[in-house]
């Protein structure tokens, strides 16, 4: 049986033209962009060109964009660079942050005297910025770094991070947002933000996985985590995954050349689901703002008891719909969900998150409705 895949926050399938274009370089490009002969150089030049590309599409300059094995690392040497290199010795951030945020958030609180603060969230899940600025009025003594998502991962509450990149530079304090999971999905233009660091990891549109890169804004100067090698300009060691360099920029290139396009046919996507949900099935409510500002690939449904309950995960699974409960990357069910509990969801009912694509479609959607109505009505007509 085909499955249906909806569960593209934790991953996506590769494009077909990404695939393409990272097969052709794999036959033809070996060298170590590194060495200084001929085979090296043409690698150093698919390098090079990669970065000019990226960097353009957030209007960056390529020299302030990295490389890294993905959101996880590029997270990590925001976080753990501004308190060794940038004399950081307070971080804002969220409860609900992914993990590469908030744990290493924790742990560099643990283990450095650095002071950790975390801003309260309103009853819907949303940063509350009148919090965020008393805590900056409250410690102008200290140089503080603010590191809060774009969207959310498990229930899509979006920051408006225009506001909040204001908000930075009137307190003077590093700004750092975690857009794993928009880069490619919306527009950026780091120069209008004025913000200092953003992170970007391929496989969330349809690029490879364990590539992605880091934003640092040229104002910034940062030292390595990873040391051994003077790659990336000094910035991090090791060879270049020449290959998932190339299928992050030509998955980038795809994602902006047809962003509108997507964004509408995406929204209406969930716009569908969220309206057959609604109509059909007693009870149903939402985790997050599902139709305030959202993330349009993501829509966290809290269902009602029933006698499956812990099992609503599984039964998905059985008939060939892939979703995930609370956080895939912490994937299985949703009693791990660091983010719900943050929001006071209700525990004691399922929640599953759906997340879809470009590649999904409205029959999908309708046989998905199927088995939910199935499930909570004893009746499947559509
Ligand atoms: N940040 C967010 C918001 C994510 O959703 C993820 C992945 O799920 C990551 C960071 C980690 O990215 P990566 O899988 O590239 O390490």
């Amino acid at each position: 049986m085909n499955k249906i895949y909806l569960d593209n926050a934790a991953t996506t399938p590769l494009d077909p033209e990404v695939i393409t274009t990272m097969l052709e370089v794999m036959k033809n490009t070996y060298g170590n962009p590194s060495a200084v002969h001929a085979i090296g150089r043409q690698a150093r030049v698919v390098v090079e060109e990669a970065r000019k590309k990226v960097a353009s599409f957030i209007h960056a300059a390529p020299a302030e964009v990295f490389f890294t094995s993905g959101g996880t690392e590029a997270n990590n040497m925001v976080l753990r660079s501004a308190v060794k290199d940038l004399g950081v010795n307070h971080i804002i951030t969220s409860p609900i942050e992914h993990h590469a945020v908030i744990d290493t958030a924790e742990l560099i609180h643990q283990q450095n005297n650095v002071l950790l603060s975390l801003v309260k969230l309103d009853g819907s899940g949303s940063v509350d910025l009148v919090h965020l600025e008393e805590i900056l009025a409250t410690h102008t003594d200290k140089k503080t770094l603010v590191s809060l998502m774009h969207a959310n991962n498990e229930i899509g509450n979006l920051l408006p991070l225009k506001k909040v990149a204001q908000l930075c530079k009137k307190y003077g304090v590093y700004f750092h947002s975690d857009t794993v999971q928009t880069m490619g999905h919306y527009t950026f233009d780091v120069r209008d933000l004025d913000i200092d660091f953003l992170t970007c990891s391929a496989h969330k549109f349809h690029g490879p996985k364990g590539v992605g890169f880091l934003f640092v804004n040229q104002n910034v100067q940062l030292k390595p985590i990873i040391t051994g090698g003077a790659q990336e300009r000094n910035m991090r060691a090791g060879t270049e995954n020449i290959y998932g360099i190339v299928g992050l920029a030509k998955a980038m290139e795809i994602a902006y050349q047809h962003l509108d396009e997507h964004q509408k046919y995406i929204q209406e996507l969930k716009t569908y689901l969220i309206e057959k949900l609604e109509q059909n099935i007693a009870g149903i409510s939402f985790n997050g703002n599902p139709k305030g500002d959202s993330l349009y690939t993501v829509l966290n449904v809290l269902f009602p008891n029933s006698e499956m309950d812990e099992m609503l995960l599984f039964n998905f699974d059985i008939e060939g719909v892939c979703v995930s409960g609370g956080s895939a990357c912490s994937s299985g069910s949703n009693t791990g969900s660091h983010v719900l509990r943050a929001i006071n969801a209700d525990m004691n009912k399922p929640s599953i998150r759906f997340s879809f694509s470009k590649y999904n479609t409205k029959e999908e959607l309708d046989y998905t409705m199927n088995l939910i109505k199935n499930w909570f009505t004893g009746s499947s007509k559509n």
